[in-house]
Parts: structure tokens; sequence; C-alpha cells
């Protein structure tokens, strides 16, 4: 890091946040506060593909970019386009954009990807998967997933109101794109909701939920209550998480009066039992912050719910230096009410080589942020290590960094490992990605590739 005129690595500033204005888009010059504020003009005004983000953005971005948007979608996406106008509002915050500012913004790096953004000589690690987490392998019911001895994953649907171009969960979650048909879920919601159920009944090992998707925001609201109060009736669970980068992509969705007093009924409901409910959202970059986000997240906070928390994704191009970060988790933590809670390092998923930092930059940057964030709201950079799940970047047995191979041990088995009698004692292999290597790493993976 550069030192600051304080002769210190970072400088904190307090910014309070600003609602962009969105008149500033030839496409939103008449919408009104009103409308903005309705998470149904939201969602109905969503952007799904190239002709409805002309349609907002006009001239203001040249033919190039629609192009390169273009190609991306049909060559390489792993994700189709949905961002909802809050989201897209908070790209180049402060002027209206053009085509270079557009390109080089953080937020549209990710949740619009561009086919130029993508490395051409590896586009993919060779050891990149669709269901890079296996978590599907370990489905103990449709969309349960049993990773961690005394936790349990939810998928309680593959939809999201947002889809973000790293999506770890590519292989289930949006819809197929030309480069990936999708899983589908095929039960129908009660009868999948009552499998997990069923499955948490018979398991009290498992104590910890975290319901996700997709988005639970998309859950309609009565289904999402059932469930929720269906896991409070099951007295060996002790927590419960919501998963919504919906959060912050479409705060407007846990303002509307039926949410925010459903939400009440439940926060009542897991404090009389004495369960932990808390809501996790998913914000990279501190743009994203808005004082919509921020009233979201304290009117959460005032029905009841314990905490919400940050599990973000670092990237190349959108947050990956300790100064963004920094910014990120000042904004979350002071202006916003959400504790920066995790950064996780982005996963070895088909296309995403340009977005992935290799562990040592990840252990480089946990080491930049100490110090400056109370201890409680220093996030964790993480490393979901396939077959093994969440570690912190320094926790790595061995390191070839000539090949880009860091190794990992685990002390627990999933449930895949149960006849495995080395699963304790063995290391398994993460990846950085092949460009950052030395000339001579390189070249050993080209000749790899080759054979
Ligand atoms: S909100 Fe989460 S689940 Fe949905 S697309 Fe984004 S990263 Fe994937």
């Amino acid at each position: 890091m550069a030192e600051t005129a304080a002769g210190q690595p970072y400088e904190y500033r307090r910014r309070e946040l600003v609602e962009p204005d969105w008149t500033r888009f030839p496409g939103w010059r008449d919408v009104t506060a009103a409308q903005w504020q309705s998470a149904q003009w939201q969602r109905v005004n969503c952007v799904k593909n190239v002709k409805q983000l002309r349609a907002v953005l006009g001239d203001l971005v040249d033919d190039t970019f629609y192009a390169d948007l273009e190609a991306d979608q049909q060559r390489l996406a792993t994700m189709s386009m949905l961002i909802p106008p809050q989201m897209l509002n908070t790209m180049v915050p402060d002027a209206a954009p053009d085509t270079a500012s557009f390109t080089a913004d953080p937020i549209r790096n990710y949740m619009l990807p561009i086919a130029s953004d993508r490395r051409r000589d590896w586009p993919s690690h060779p050891h990149s998967a669709r269901d890079s987490l296996h978590e599907h392998d370990m489905w103990v019911a449709e969309g349960l997933t049993h990773r961690y001895p005394t936790k349990v994953l939810a998928e309680l649907l593959s939809t999201c109101p947002q889809y973000c171009g790293h999506c770890t969960r590519m292989d289930l979650v949006g819809n197929s794109t030309p480069a990936v048909a999708k899983l589908k879920l095929v039960q129908k919601p009660a009868d999948r909701y009552e499998a997990h159920l069923t499955y948490l009944k018979a398991h009290p090992g498992v104590r910890d939920v975290v319901v996700s998707g997709g988005d639970v925001a998309n859950v309609p609201w009565r289904q999402l209550e059932a469930y929720l109060m269906g896991l409070l009736s099951v007295p060996t669970v002790r927590d419960i998480r919501l998963a919504t980068k919906a959060l912050m992509g479409l705060p407007q969705h846990w303002l509307q009066d039926d949410v925010v007093e459903g939400m009440h009924r439940v926060a009542v409901t897991a404090e009389r039992r004495g369960v932990n409910l808390a809501v996790h959202t998913h914000v990279n970059h501190v743009n994203s912050l808005t004082p919509m986000v921020a009233r979201a997240v304290r009117t959460l906070l005032e029905v009841g719910v314990r905490d919400v928390r940050n599990q973000g994704v670092l990237m190349r191009g959108v947050n990956a230096t300790a100064d963004d970060l920094l910014d990120l988790c000042f904004a979350l933590q002071g202006e916003a009410g959400i504790l920066p809670y995790y950064f996780y390092m982005c996963d070895m998923i088909p296309n995403a080589e340009h977005w992935r930092v290799p562990v040592w930059h990840a252990q480089q940057l946990q080491h930049d942020l100490m110090g400056y964030l109370p201890g409680y709201a220093t996030p964790r950079i993480v490393c979901d290590v396939p077959f093994v799940g969440k570690r912190w970047v320094h926790m790595i047995a061995d390191y070839d960094r000539e090949h880009g191979i860091s190794y990992w041990t685990k002390n627990y088995r999933t449930s895949l490992e149960a006849g495995d009698s080395e699963a304790l004692t063995k290391l398994y292999a993460y990846y950085d990605p092949i460009d950052t290597l030395p000339e001579s790493g390189q070249a050993w993976w080209r000749k790899q590739q080759a054979a």
C-alpha cells in the first residue's frame, strides 16, 4: 500500500452514504421517487438483455460496449443478465457514465461482464468445475447440502432478483446461458421444504441452517415464513442465517410492509426460542451501499433480527486492494449497520480466471486489513477449498508458488467421505490463477494442458 499524507498506508475519513441520482440515465429521466422506492417497479424494470440496457443508458455508452457485452452473453457468460435498477444506479454513481467510465466501473465488472474482460490465455483453470464446491454431490435431500458436521445449506429455490457474473452456484442458479445448461430443481417447493425438515428432525447434530438459494428474496413471503417457522419448531436448530444479496441489490424488497411484518413475527419467535436469527448479504464494493440499503438493514434490526453480516467475494477489477476493502468495510460497519464478516476467494468456476486472485495475494490483503477496524468487525478472508470447506487464507499446510498449488487439511468428514480412512490426514489442493504464476509455472501448466 502507498502511504498517505498522514504517513499511514490507509487513512480513514467518514463518508456518509448517498443515493445516486437515477435521472442521470436517459431511460430513467422521468422516474419518480415513489416509483424508485417500489419493489414492484424495481422488479418490473430489471435489465435482462442488451436491448433493455440500451433503453436505460441510450447513447451514453457506445456500440463497442454493447457488442462486447453481447459477445460475452453469447459465448462465455455462466449467468444470464438480471440487474435491478437499484444496482445499475450504483455504477458510475457521481456522473452520467461514458463508455470508458462505465467499462472501468467495479460493479459493472462483475454484474455485466464483457467478453474483453475475460482472459484469452486461461479463461478457465484446468481444475475449474461447474459445481466447484461439490454442493450438489452432498445433497441429502433436494437442495439440502450437508457438508459440515453441524451445519446445512438449504437452497430453497434457484433464482435471485439479480444475477452476479461470478456466482459460485452457476451450476444451479439462474437461467441457462449458451455456455451453461443449468441443473433444475424438480420437486415441488412444498415437498422439498418438507424433506428438509424431516432431515433436520432426524439429525439432531445439525444445529445451524443457512437458508439460501438463489436468494431468499425470491421466495414468496408466505412460503418463506412457513419454512422459517418450521425450522424454529425443530428444537435442535439453534442458528438460522438468511442469505440475501437483494438486501443490497433490491433493498426495496426488504422494506415492503408484508415482509417487514413477517420478519417481525419470525424474529419474535426466534427470540422466544433462543435461536440466533441473522441475515447475511453479499456486498463487494462500497459504491453498492446507499441510504436505501442502510434503511433496509436498520428495519431488519429494528424488527428483531439479531445481526446483519456481509460475505463479499474478492475479485480482481472489483475490490482486490486493501483500500477498496477498507473503504467497503468502514461503510458497512459505520454507515450501513452490516458487520464485515467474510471475504471469500472467488471459486474455481469456468471463465472466472480474470476475477480470481492467488492465495498469496489474499494473505497479503488479510495482513493489510489488520488493525484498522474494530477487531470483531475485521473480516476474515477465506478460501473455500473443494472437499474441505472454508479455511482462513493463512491456514495452508504447504504452498508451491511456482505452480500455484496450495495444500490444505481438514478436521471433519463430509457425507462423501464416510468410508475414507485418509480423509483427515491427506492434503487437498487449491489452485492459483495461472496468469499470476512465474513464467516457469505457466510453461508447466501449458505442458500439462497439451498432454
Ligand atoms: S445473488 Fe448469490 S446466488 Fe444469486 S447470482 Fe448472485 S452470487 Fe449467485
